[in-house]
């Protein structure tokens, strides 16, 4: 294991009387091209030990809805499968009545001699972990798989994309990611297999809508049909994004339309919940770009940060990994460098800041509240549409995202207000939110990883400012309007 990507979180030692290695995952819920669980077997198989999965479920995560939930479940279900298939311990904890899961994981690592985890810097990761780390009496490490390259490799925060980009392209020059993620064999793991007893309280129920019911989720958010969590349905995402859409990234990804018709890959909650790992998704990228044919030299060396043609012959292949590198880790990296607990707006530039003083006190034409924008009630159909889509999928197209923020920002009682509401209704209602990206891509909309631009505007200043009207003009909406009629006639009210 690369040492970059591992982090001692306390002062304590490994106890090699212990009969077993933990791996806690929290984030990354996989094991195949998992770089938190390889170390943990390549740390199983020094110490000469047994090698115990812990993947944990507690209730009252703030967010919480039904739609969060079961799409956590189908991941939890689908990993159980693969560790029978290995023949190693898994143990899945489900909480289903109040504080039952108290003590657990802490009672596990009494008999761990060193416990592994994810170092995923964003939402209650970084406190759970912290909390742990002075609780238990042996060594904890949490590994970061956030990205292709480690994070430690880069020296501060990035201000703009342009400045990650080029750091990335240095560092991949460097030193290229080894392409040969982990899928991993029985025979593997035939050293770290064990029969260590297991607390009652591990094991999946036998049915999620068991769970479901049971649990009094604090939001009333119900699952999409034919929306499922888990690998095998990340890896059906990658494969049809290879075949049907790569070749259209460039010219079509930022047309919002119905999900099929549109040129991205819907990865971003299977990323999220770590079924599918960046390395995964980059060699597959490139290979199928190249037929085959990619190898390190056909990167164009000459030319670190350029975005059209750095990483492959197709600019189409250039373009979505620049998204899945620059762009997904400049978010992370804004996180893992400082891991704040609590986001705001103090976070944003001085640029900004300064604008949004001399602009506090601008005219607004329409104001909204919460309960307004979240039944997707105001005066402008492009917006709503854009929150029905999120309410109704889980998901809100990129383009329309920015927008969307943006408005928000236009028709909120203050900055800080506007904040809060895109907060809620991102975290909510995504699929995808609680990541970093979310705040990043919150935040990009008051002017963060941006320039000023100019003429100044009312309530904006100097941040980008976007509007409904030339949305209309850029592109073809009315497959994508469609689309959301058909979504909210599905049901009477926004509300499931
Ligand atoms: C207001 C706002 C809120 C956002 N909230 C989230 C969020 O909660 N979770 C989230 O993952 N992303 C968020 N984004 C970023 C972006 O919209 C999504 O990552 C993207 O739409 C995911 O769709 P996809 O997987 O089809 O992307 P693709 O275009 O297929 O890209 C592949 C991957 O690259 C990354 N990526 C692509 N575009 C961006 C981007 N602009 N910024 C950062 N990473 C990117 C994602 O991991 C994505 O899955 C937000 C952006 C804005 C403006």
């Amino acid at each position: 294991m690369n040492s970059e990507r591992v982090r001692v979180c306390n002062e304590k030692p490994i106890d090699a009387n212990k009969p077993y290695v933990l791996y806690w995952m929290q984030a990354y819920r996989r094991f195949d091209a998992n770089h938190a669980f390889s170390h943990a077997v390549q740390l199983a198989k020094e110490l000469k030990k047994e090698l115990i999965v812990y993947e944990g479920l507690r209730m009252d995560y703030p967010w919480n809805s039904e739609r969060i939930h079961q799409f956590i479940l189908e991941g939890m279900f689908e990993n159980q499968t693969r560790a029978d298939e290995l023949g190693i311990q898994y143990w899945p904890f489900v909480e289903t009545s109040e504080n039952s899961g108290k003590g657990l994981l802490k009672d596990i690592c009494k008999d761990a001699a060193v416990v592994v985890t994810d170092d995923f810097p964003c939402f209650i990761i970084p406190k759970q972990t912290s909390q742990l780390a002075k609780k238990i009496q042996c060594q904890l490490l949490s590994i970061d798989g956030n990205s292709i390259i480690p994070l430690s490799r880069f020296p501060k925060q990035a201000s703009a994309a342009r400045i990650l980009r080029l750091w990335i392209h240095k560092e991949i020059q460097k030193d290229f990611p080894n392409p040969n993620v982990t899928i991993w064999k029985k025979e593997d793991l035939m050293g770290v297999k064990g029969n260590s007893k297991t607390n009652p309280k591990i094991g999946l129920p036998k049915s999620i809508s068991e769970v479901i019911k049971r649990i009094p989720f604090q939001n009333q958010v119900s699952p999409v049909k034919n929306v499922k969590g888990g690998r095998k349905e990340a890896l059906r995402f990658l494969d049809e994004f290879l075949k049907q859409k790569l070749n259209l990234y460039l010219t079509k990804r930022s047309e919002p339309n119905r999900p099929e018709l549109t040129a991205t890959s819907g990865l971003s909650p299977y990323l999220h919940f770590g079924w599918i790992g960046l390395e995964e998704i980059f060699y597959a990228v490139l290979k199928h770009s190249t037929k085959g044919k990619w190898n390190p030299e056909r990167m164009s060396h000459e030319k670190p940060g350029d975005r059209e043609n750095f990483y492959s012959p197709s600019v189409a292949c250039n373009h979505f990994l620049d998204e899945l590198i620059t762009w997904r880790d400049i978010g992370y990296l804004f996180f893992w460098k400082d891991k704040p607990e609590n986001i705001n707006l103090n976070h944003l530039p001085d640029w900004v800041k300064a604008n949004f003083v001399k602009h506090n006190n601008d005219h607004k034409e329409y104001l909204y509240t919460l309960e307004q924008f979240e039944s997707a009630k105001t005066h402008d159909e492009i917006w709503n549409a854009a929150q029905t889509e999120l309410v109704h999928t889980g998901r809100m197209h990129n383009y329309m995202r920015m927008l969307w923020g943006k408005k928000v920002i236009e028709w909120s009682k203050s900055y800080e207000e506007a904040f809060q509401i895109l907060e809620h209704l991102n975290n909510k209602y995504a699929y995808d939110g609680r990541n970093p990206n979310s705040y990043t891509g919150i935040l990009w909309c008051f002017g963060l990883f941006d320039r000023p631009w100019f003429p100044e505007r009312n309530v904006f200043g100097n941040v980008r400012f976007m509007s409904s009207e030339s949305t209309k003009k850029k592109f073809k909406l009315n497959s994508y309007l469609e689309y959301i009629g058909e979504l909210s006639g599905k049901s009477n009210s926004l509300f499931p």
